[in-house]
This record gives structure tokens, C-alpha cells and sequence, in this order.
């Protein structure tokens, strides 16, 4: 459940420490959802603090998201020169701007494309959307029974190819995303642990089921919230509704650092 103390401790911790980094998933926790996925910008409050936090130079701030990182990139705007995670942690860009991609192995994308192939003949492709390393059917928007029968279909037909232990069916709030096994959001943040001063403060906040793998890998070592309208079973320590105690918990991270 829930523990409050947890975050008044973190947040006592901030204040003295010279460095500091702070874990963000972007949809649902920075941003709103919206059926138009291209339109899902964050809080506009969101953004002026991220940008006096990096201006102050003492906390590392890094997005970790679902989506391949150009599509956060530009929902950002016009904030810049963050690390970026995407594509569940496939896809890396640094501060200066310097771009990774891990590369799938060929078993793995030879079955995302014959997924792929069953996607267009089943005529689901308006909702589909091809990322990095995966194939997402999303129904964000649709009525239960809808997203029901979608979802029925679309594990009746994945099936036989996510058996293969180079891919999962990972359940999101709103849709299904057939990926590669690896890497996951906990790899991303077991990297940026593993590149952090162990004295560092660090937190990370998330609202999906994809967070628990953070949440597990950030566990023992750091902060890990969960920021969701309702609560929900997690392995976060934390519990914060969003917009505004995210924002408070925002506002009291930058008060802190200045
Ligand atoms: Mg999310």
C-alpha cells in the first residue's frame, strides 16, 4: 500500500544532495491520455518545471516511454537536451542529442513481421501502430465490449507467434503490444542506475503496467511512484494523482534543487 513517509524521506534527502535523477514514463504520467495519440501533450505545467530543473544542473532528468523517443521528443517540445529512452528501452538519445538503437534479433523480427502481416489482413490496420521492436493495437476510446472482441481477436490471432520466447504480449491500460522479450523499462532504468553515483537521490515515477518493470528494478534502491486517477495493485511505494500532486511532487523536487 501506499507510504506516504517514503516520499517525505525522499524528499528530505533532495535538499543536501549534489546530484540527483528523476525516472519519468511520459503517457498518462506527464500527459493526459487522448484518443488522438498525436495530440497526448503534457501538463502544462510540466514542461517550465522540467526545464528549471535541467537549467540548475543537479538533477538528471530522463524519459522513459512505450514510444519510439521521436514521437516524445516532439509532444515535448519545446523542451530539449533530455535524455530519452523509447520504444520500452530499444531506442536511447543523450542530452546532446547522440542517438542509440539496440538491434533485434532476426528470429524476433522476422515474427513481428508475419504479426504485422496478420494485422493488415485482419483490417485492424487503423489501429495499429508499428514501433521499434514492436506492434501495438490500441482502443483507447472504444466502447467494453468493442475493445473486447478486439482484443479477443487480436490475442486469437498473436498467439501462435507469441509463443516464442523472443517475444511477449505485454496488456496495457488501453491495448496490446506484441514487442521483443528485451529490453524492458526495468532495463532502462537498471542503465541509468548502473551509470549513477549510488548517493544520488532517484525516483521514478510511472502510471502502466509496462512501470512495474521499473518499478521492480528501481525498488530498494530509489523512489518509485505510481501516478494513476485511481490506485491500483503496483509494486510502487508511492501513490500520486495526477495533475496536481504530480505537479506539487514536481514543484517541491525543483524547490528543493534551487
Ligand atoms: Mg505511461
Amino acid at each position: 500500500m501506499p507510504d506516504s513517509k517514503a516520499l517525505s524521506d525522499f524528499l528530505d534527502r533532495l535538499r543536501p544532495a549534489p546530484a540527483s535523477v528523476l525516472l519519468l514514463d511520459y503517457d498518462g504520467t506527464l500527459a493526459p491520455f487522448r484518443v488522438e495519440r498525436d495530440r497526448a501533450y503534457p501538463y502544462p505545467e510540466v514542461v517550465p518545471i522540467i526545464e528549471q530543473l535541467v537549467d540548475l544542473g543537479k538533477t538528471r532528468v530522463v524519459i522513459i516511454s512505450g514510444r519510439p523517443v521521436a514521437e516524445v521528443k516532439d509532444l515535448l517540445h519545446p523542451l530539449s537536451g533530455i535524455e530519452m529512452w523509447g520504444a520500452h528501452g530499444l531506442e536511447r538519445v543523450m542530452p546532446d542529442g547522440s542517438y542509440h538503437r539496440s538491434s533485434i534479433p532476426r528470429d524476433a523480427a522476422d515474427l513481428l513481421a508475419q504479426a504485422h502481416k496478420w494485422v493488415m489482413n485482419a483490417k485492424l490496420t487503423p489501429l495499429a501502430e508499428i514501433k521499434p521492436g514492436g506492434i501495438a493495437i490500441h482502443w483507447r476510446g472504444m466502447s467494453k465490449a468493442e475493445a473486447e472482441s478486439i482484443e479477443a481477436r487480436v490475442t486469437e490471432g498473436w498467439m501462435a507467434i507469441a509463443r516464442s520466447p523472443e517475444l511477449k504480449l505485454l496488456k496495457f491500460e488501453s491495448g496490446v503490444e506484441l514487442r521483443v522479450s528485451r529490453p524492458d523499462k526495468g532495463d532502462a532504468v537498471a542503465a541509468v542506475l548502473s551509470e549513477s553515483d549510488p548517493a544520488a537521490p532517484i525516483a521514478y515515477l510511472g502510471d502502466d503496467l509496462t512501470d512495474e518493470d521499473s518499478f521492480h528494478a528501481l525498488n530498494g534502491r530509489g523512489l518509485t511512484i505510481l501516478v494513476r486517477p485511481e490506485y491500483r495493485s503496483t509494486a510502487a511505494q508511492v501513490w500520486l494523482r495526477p495533475p496536481r500532486e504530480l505537479i506539487e511532487f514536481l514543484q517541491q523536487w525543483l524547490r528543493r534543487m534551487g
